[in-house]
């Protein structure tokens, strides 16, 4: 990475961030002095373990300090230009830029700014869809201009049609999210639902299996995206299924936006060309604040537009302004060295694995992140999750497809590597990062609770975890988290 570009940790305006920062901890000191401590503590603790939970990143210095200003106090309902409060032109400036770096960015006819999270981006999502497909040509059909309009009968009518529409989307244990329709979530509810599954051989998707189901079906709305699936998507397929029964296309890039952004996923596997509506979180491979997005054609944009306040609540407008600064770094070349490097990091991470005999759901990987199969190890993915934090290496438990030990115990550990290549790790570094997963799993045994076997007691051999921590920390003094930044 050449100097002129940033870091992604801001190493090029560190001196001045902790300035920033020691003088922000003094202010907040005088205040309530356990705040200071435990955010202190925060930057400790995340430098000092090895994060490879696939979700989270470590955000710029300068989009965390972004976030911490009087934007913050600022009511901002409606949108760009047309507020429900008054002296919102700042906010305008913001929520304008955020939006059009994630145009241009995506390629993208129109994207939203204001979602709080990926859930909230998601509601938004699916309000929107059934605004533009079912709403609005009820209404046309019923005569009426609004839902005021109308009688108490046609009220009744115009619910139960939106009320009862269907949606399909992939399945919780063979890596989708809790929010495409499993059942337990608000998406199973407000939509009548099934779902889609991997091949049960191989674990990938397989296209024709989803697109006999959905001929079945008849969606109003297909999803597409994951949180837990360790393969690529052919959104151009996706697109020939949904269009085969009139379903909108809806993607949810929550986890992958990074590659989308930095070029790694283009062609058929790049979704925003391909989705009527795209959805993201902005906090993980994307890198920026916590927060969301939506991108939408024009169709779908009306009403995408309203959801605050018909869906989300007050904008955060200091968030926003953090999404258009993290999204113009997303710009810049240097990101798309980040993501092609987040990819051939995971390469790396799943050999490191596979030559060492594990498991891994699919096989392989051909994105950020890798399922790791841990029953052969004689392990349940909670008591492999906390062992392998016995040692520092921070990771989380996940369900594996037809998962035996349930979505709770999980039989998997799902790692990622967008957080430790933002701190530098390359491909041998993964290669190390992998051998202590296996050192730890290979030292740890079952333990029995009170009542006979449990799926949460373990042991873990002596020395272990002192011995893989010295290691990790090795990797982590020699990649430091926000260099140049002292509190
Ligand atoms: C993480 C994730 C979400 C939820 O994002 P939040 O910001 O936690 O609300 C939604 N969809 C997918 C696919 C995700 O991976």
């Amino acid at each position: 990475m050449t100097s002129s570009q940033p870091s992604g940790l801001g190493a090029e305006y560190a001196d001045t961030a902790s300035e920033a920062y020691r003088a922000a901890l003094q202010v907040i000191e005088s205040v309530e002095p356990r705040v200071a401590e435990a955010t202190r503590k925060e930057l400790e603790d995340q430098r000092s373990s090895l994060k490879l939970i696939a979700s989270e990143n470590y955000a710029s210095p300068a989009v965390l300090l972004t976030m911490g200003t009087w934007f913050s106090d600022k009511y901002a309902e409606g949108t760009v230009g047309h507020r429900f409060y008054a002296a919102c032109q700042n906010v305008d400036t913001v929520e304008a830029l955020a939006a059009e770096h994630a145009r241009e960015l995506f390629g993208a006819p129109y994207a939203y700014a204001q979602p709080h999270s990926g859930i909230d981006a998601n509601l938004v999502a699916y309000w929107a869809i059934l605004a533009t497909r079912v709403e609005a040509p009820a209404l046309a059909e019923l005569g009426a201009k609004h839902v005021n309009d109308l009688s108490e009968a046609d009220w009744e009518t115009l619910r139960n049609r939106m009320g009862n529409q269907r949606l399909m989307g992939m399945s919780l244990d063979t890596g989708g999210h809790l929010t495409h329709g499993f059942r337990p979530n608000i998406s199973g509810k407000m939509f009548h639902q099934r779902q889609y599954g991997t091949d049960p051989t191989t674990g990938f998707i397989d296209y024709s299996a989803v697109a006999a189901a959905v001929r079945e079906f008849k969606p109003l709305v297909l999803v597409a995206g994951y949180s837990a699936y360790p393969r690529r998507i052919n959104f151009a397929k996706m697109r020939e299924i949904a269009d085969e029964v009139g379903a909108t296309l809806m993607v949810d890039m929550a986890h992958f936006a990074g590659l989308v952004a930095g070029k790694v996923f283009t062609g058929d596997e790049d979704p925003v060309p391909f989705a009527h509506v795209t959805t993201t979180t902005t906090h993980k491979s994307l890198r920026g604040p916590r927060g969301g997005l939506v991108l939408a054609t024009e169709e779908y944009a009306p009403a995408v537009d309203k959801g605050c306040p018909m869906v989300l609540g007050g904008p955060l407008s200091h968030v926003m302004a953090a999404k258009a600064v993290a999204l113009a770094e997303a710009r810049q070349p240097a990101f798309r060295e980040y993501a092609q490097a987040v990819a051939d990091n995971a390469q790396s991470l799943a050999n490191g694995f596979l030559k060492r005999d594990a498991a891994l759901v699919t096989g392989g990987t051909d994105n950020h992140l890798v399922l790791l199969d841990v029953t052969s190890f004689g392990l349940t993915g909670r008591q492999a999750e906390s062992a392998l934090l016995d040692a520092g290496i921070v990771t989380n438990r996940n369900a594996i497809p037809a998962d035996p030990n349930g979505a709770w115990y999980t039989s998997g550990i799902r790692l990622g590597t967008p957080a430790l290549t933002t701190r530098g790790f390359g491909a041998d570094d993964f290669d190390r990062v992998a051998e202590l997963v296996v050192e730890v799993l290979q030292n740890t045994q079952p333990a029995a609770g009170p009542n006979g076997p449990s799926k949460a007691k373990y042991t873990l051999a002596d020395g272990t975890a002192e011995r893989v921590h010295a290691a990790a920390t090795e990797l982590l003094d020699a990649n430091p988290l926000y260099p140049g930044l002292t509190l």
